[in-house]
């Protein structure tokens, strides 16, 4: 995996009065605010989300690991089992919904496209 270009994490929510209308939501780095991240938001659920999102991405990437899910033509996160041609060459699980091609879906949206793994 690459080194992170975003803004690094830990992130954290603060609200932003205003005098003309509604407060908003702000994300920033925690430790190195305000290194602003995302500004504007319109509620809190949606920025604590944002918020969230290095720790999200890191753990995907950890549940994940490093090895192709299938060994010996068992993937070793959903269980299924593949033969002979079916087992996939380069050991990732071709089920939809299988959790890893799902965090792997995610993690591929959550870079830019020139890193997609
Ligand atoms: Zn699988």
């Amino acid at each position: 995996m690459t080194q992170a270009k975003h803004i690094t994490g830990p992130w954290i929510t603060s609200v932003v009065f205003h005098d003309d209308r509604p407060a908003t939501y702000a994300v920033h780095n925690k430790e190195t605010a305000p290194d602003l991240v995302a500004d504007y938001i319109p509620d809190e659920e949606t920025a604590i989300l944002i918020a969230a999102a290095p720790k999200l991405l890191a753990a995907l990437i950890d549940r994940n690991g490093d090895l192709p899910p299938v060994q010996n033509g068992e993937c070793r996160v959903c269980g299924r089992e593949y033969f002979g041609d079916d087992i996939p060459d380069d050991g990732m699980c071709p089920s939809d919904d299988c959790p890893h091609t799902i965090a792997r879906a995610a993690i591929a949206e959550a870079q830019p496209p020139d890193r997609m793994a």
